[in-house]
């Protein structure tokens, strides 16, 4: 059940004593990261200090490889039977539960997410991720091959190792949960890497799983920035690697494999999805909803943000004019009272990177809509209105990179051939909506957009639908490669060995 939302002063009182102190958790014990460098995070809210630490050595790579190694061959979880495993997860999952305000505080505070978005979607969501692949941990049914009477061939999966995990800022605690749960439920160890834009939470989840009864050593957290994600990435003791991020360091992930010791890969990368809006779109005005929810959700950092509106020409004002309505209904806010729904980025750098995209696309000749905040709400916070940008061209940069904030691009099409040229033109494949009462439409637009997610009619949540956790959502094209969530992306944790014997 979902926690009551308390009132703001509460929050702010709560969130007052938050004094938070980055420490690693090597072996089952905390300790302080390593390296010359500090970084140094502002809270999103008002700008103000926040934690800092020192950004991580080499050294503590190793240290945490070499743990997670230790409980692997020691057999303290690979060993464990998966009725076991399963057990310990499901622990694990309700004491995120039972945690799960004081973890949101943490993720409000560090991602500048409205306090009641981290409780209602962040926290359950990262509990269902855990959950989800603690009970499917003993139903992955192995191949067994016909033979004859004296011959027996099967495929045997066996956990891959150690894996090293490194993730984003943009949900930290969920990014985190679609690592641990499929690693865990594998039987593998792991050496978590989270961004160091956003350190508070991860350690909490590393003493919750112990607390479970997760054994020492097979769940490691290091902090620090991406010279420590990249040694992690170049260990020669890490078999697999899992990473959520952009797709320019997923590109460097491959390079530092392949000089590495060829480690597995998994990469879960940016995107640039299109919401494709046809004439025949049931209700503009539910539409209109959508379109908001889907590209502004998380003031747009969210990699499947639809953050390309392409709609046929024929309703283009119509529905522009039912989103600017459906923009009033957002409510900027501080991101610590329980009534916002929209709040700060991430950080001053992003902020800046997300307002160039504004000028860029003006200088291209796009039409600005929607109005600037004017004063945040609170002082020194890194606020920006939801913006879209009318009349872009498919060769725009705004049309093209991925941005990663309040910004919607709106791009028209004649025809249904062309929507699809439009959508696919893209270096990104991770998801696309359409929206259309045609269903035969539907089934040819799903089979012939070139990503790895589709949603017709988005009338629902973004995270409804199956259990988060429960349904493969691998990026096509430059979004990624291999997948995660389901079945699927449990079996990537695995390693396989035929085995034949003759009697
Ligand atoms: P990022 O690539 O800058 O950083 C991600 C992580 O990689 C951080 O932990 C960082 O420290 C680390 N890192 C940076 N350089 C590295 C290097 N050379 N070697 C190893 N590790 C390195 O991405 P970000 O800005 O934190 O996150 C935003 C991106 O993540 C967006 O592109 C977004 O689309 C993507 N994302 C994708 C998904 C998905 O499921 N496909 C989900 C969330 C976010």
């Amino acid at each position: 059940m979902s926690p009551q939302p308390k009132p703001a002063a509460d929050w702010a009182a709560r969130a007052a004593l938050v004094k938070p102190t980055i420490l690693n958790m090597i072996d089952g014990r905390a300790s302080p990261p390593r390296g010359d460098a500090t970084v140094s995070k502002c809270a999103p809210r008002d700008g103000s200090a926040f934690y800092s630490f020192a950004s991580g050595h080499p050294d503590d790579v190793d240290a945490a490889v070499a743990s997670a190694r230790r409980s692997f061959v020691a057999r303290r979880w690979s060993g464990a039977t998966p009725a076991a495993r399963r057990a310990v997860m499901l622990r694990f999952a309700a004491l995120v539960d039972a945690h799960a305000e004081d973890l949101a505080l943490l993720e409000c505070l560090d991602v500048g997410k409205p306090i009641g978005e981290a409780l209602i979607g962040d926290l359950p969501v990262t509990a269902a991720i855990l959950r989800y692949n603690a009970e499917a941990c003993d139903k992955l049914p192995a191949m067994v091959h016909a033979a004859s009477g004296s011959h027996l061939s099967w495929q045997m999966q066996r956990p891959i190792g150690v894996v090293g995990a490194i993730t984003g800022w943009n949900f930290p605690l969920a990014l985190a949960a679609g690592k641990i749960g499929p690693a865990l439920a594998a039987g593998n160890s792991l050496v978590l890497k989270p961004s160091e834009l956003t350190s508070a939470a991860t350690r909490r989840l590393a003493e919750l799983a112990l607390e479970a009864g997760v054994p020492e050593g097979v769940f490691n957290v290091i902090h620090g920035d991406g010279a420590v994600g990249d040694a992690l990435a170049r260990h020669m003791d890490v078999d697999l690697l899992t990473f959520t991020g952009s797709s320019a360091t997923g590109k460097k992930l491959l390079v530092a494999a392949g000089q590495s010791n060829m480690k597995r890969l998994v990469l879960e990368c940016g995107g640039k999805a299109p919401n494709i809006v046809f004439a025949d779109a049931p209700d503009l005005a539910e539409v209109a909803a959508a379109v908001v929810t889907r590209a502004f959700w998380n003031q747009g950092q969210v990699c499947t943000a639809s953050s390309r509106l392409l709609v046929e020409a024929s309703i283009k004002d119509a529905l522009l004019d039912h989103i600017v309505r459906r923009l009033d209904r957002l409510r900027p806010g501080d991101p610590l009272n329980p009534d916002t729904t929209y709040g700060a980025l991430v950080s001053q750098g992003h902020l800046d990177k997300v307002r160039c995209y504004l000028d860029a696309g003006r200088a291209e000749g796009a039409r600005t809509i929607g109005a600037d905040m004017g004063a945040p709400p609170v002082p020194g916070g890194y606020y920006m209105a939801p913006m879209l940008l009318d009349d872009v061209e498919r060769q725009h940069r705004v049309a093209r990179e991925e941005i990663f904030g309040p910004i919607l691009a709106v791009l028209s099409f004649q025809d249904e051939a062309q929507a699809i040229r439009t959508a696919n033109d893209s270096i990104y494949g991770l998801s696309a909506i359409v929206w259309t009462r045609d269903i035969g439409r539907a089934l040819r637009m799903a089979e012939r957009l070139d990503v790895g997610w589709t949603v017709i009619n988005a009338t629902g949540a973004p995270s409804g639908g199956p259990s988060p956790g429960a349904v493969d959502k691998g990026g096509h094209k430059q979004s990624g490669i291999g997948t995660e969530g389901g079945l699927d992306g449990l079996r990537q944790y695995l390693a396989s060995t035929s085995v034949q014997v003759f009697a």
